[in-house]
């Protein structure tokens, strides 16, 4: 298991690279919320999402050791992190994508020089594809969340959080692989106990609620909740022990929570945020907690989503 100490030393490889972001507020959002409300803005982080904070410190390390390219089998936020830091680095980066993967995220890794291979339309196809590349192109292969750098590297996020508000009283996370919940559950419960952490999953992507509840990891049927960052079929390996061991508890958002709540970050804040993290201000928004009159922060984890996608969002009306 990851330890503090794995944390701070991330903090330092990644310091040069990654934003600070900061904690915005909303007095509607508290008033709406019955608690007083932050929202940690990783959607303003480089790439558009925390995934850029283990990508960094997992390609910094395979680089150390001896790497001239890295492949990652994601067409989503992870990869377009992958393909940004190897590119600042000066090494190659192979990012392979299913075949129907959407024509803006393809671009998004190309413009960070990323290569891209089609494979397949599952992750069962891409992800050995994935690590085939990597052994031919003496290269090293960077999961998405089961890692410790990558565990190591989502934690900093937690730190700054402490930093930013050191009388928080609750942090809410999403869940998809558990990496960024498990990072945070580290930093903030080997800091600070008495904060609480809270997990946030969509009802239709409840893997790790099922996991916790029968104390082992269970596998669910492919999801389609409009939380694409968190359609992971199970907890990791490495992350749910962590989970175990630390999280205060996990809550679930129906699909029209979560749209609900991202049409009041967008309207109400003027902020661009994805499905995936309007999941957390759906908890609070939709009071999943018993918490009230407390300091609590969202973390809201990335901001990429399709034009295409957002106009969905907002036309059915409320
Ligand atoms: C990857 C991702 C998540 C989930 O992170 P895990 O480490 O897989 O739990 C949440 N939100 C966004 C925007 C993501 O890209």
């Amino acid at each position: 298991m990851i330890g503090i100490a794995d944390i701070a030393h991330a903090r330092e490889q990644i310091a040069d690279t990654i934003h600070q972001t900061p904690l915005l507020t909303s007095k509607q959002l508290s008033l709406l919320c019955g608690n007083e409300m932050y929202l940690k803005a990783e959607h303003l982080q480089k790439t558009g999402s925390f995934k850029i904070r283990g990508a960094t410190h997992k390609v910094k390390q395979a680089v150390r050791e001896g790497a001239v390219s890295v492949t990652a089998a994601s067409s989503g936020n992870h990869g377009q992190a992958v393909a940004y830091i190897a590119s600042k680095l000066g090494i190659g980066a192979t990012i392979v994508v299913p075949e129907d993967v959407a024509a803006c995220k393809l671009e998004a890794i190309q413009a960070y020089q990323g290569e891209v291979e089609k494979c397949g339309l599952t992750s069962a196809e891409r992800l050995p594809r994935a690590m085939e590349l990597a052994k031919q192109q003496n290269g090293v292969y960077i999961p998405p969340y089961d890692d410790p750098y990558i565990m190591a590297g989502q934690g900093t996020v937690g730190l700054e959080i402490l930093e930013q508000l050191d009388d928080v009283d609750a942090v809410f996370v999403p869940i998809g692989g558990g990496g960024l919940i498990s990072g945070v559950l580290t930093a903030i419960k080997e800091t600070k106990p008495s904060v609480q952490v809270i997990g946030v999953e969509p009802q239709l992507a409840n893997d790790t609620y099922l996991s916790l509840k029968q104390n082992q990891r269970i596998s669910i049927a492919g999801s389609t909740t409009i939380a694409d960052g968190l359609r992971t079929s199970e907890p990791g390996e490495l992350t749910f022990p962590v989970l175990r061991k630390y999280i205060d508890d996990v809550v679930l958002v129906t699909e029209e929570e979560i749209r609900q709540a991202f049409c009041f970050v967008l309207e109400r804040m003027k902020q661009v945020i994805e499905p995936s993290s309007a999941t957390v201000i759906a908890a609070a928004m939709f009071e999943k907690t018993a918490l009230r009159n407390k300091r609590i922060v969202t973390l809201v984890s990335g901001g990429n989503v399709d034009l295409d996608q957002l106009a969905g969002l907002v036309s059915k009306s409320d």
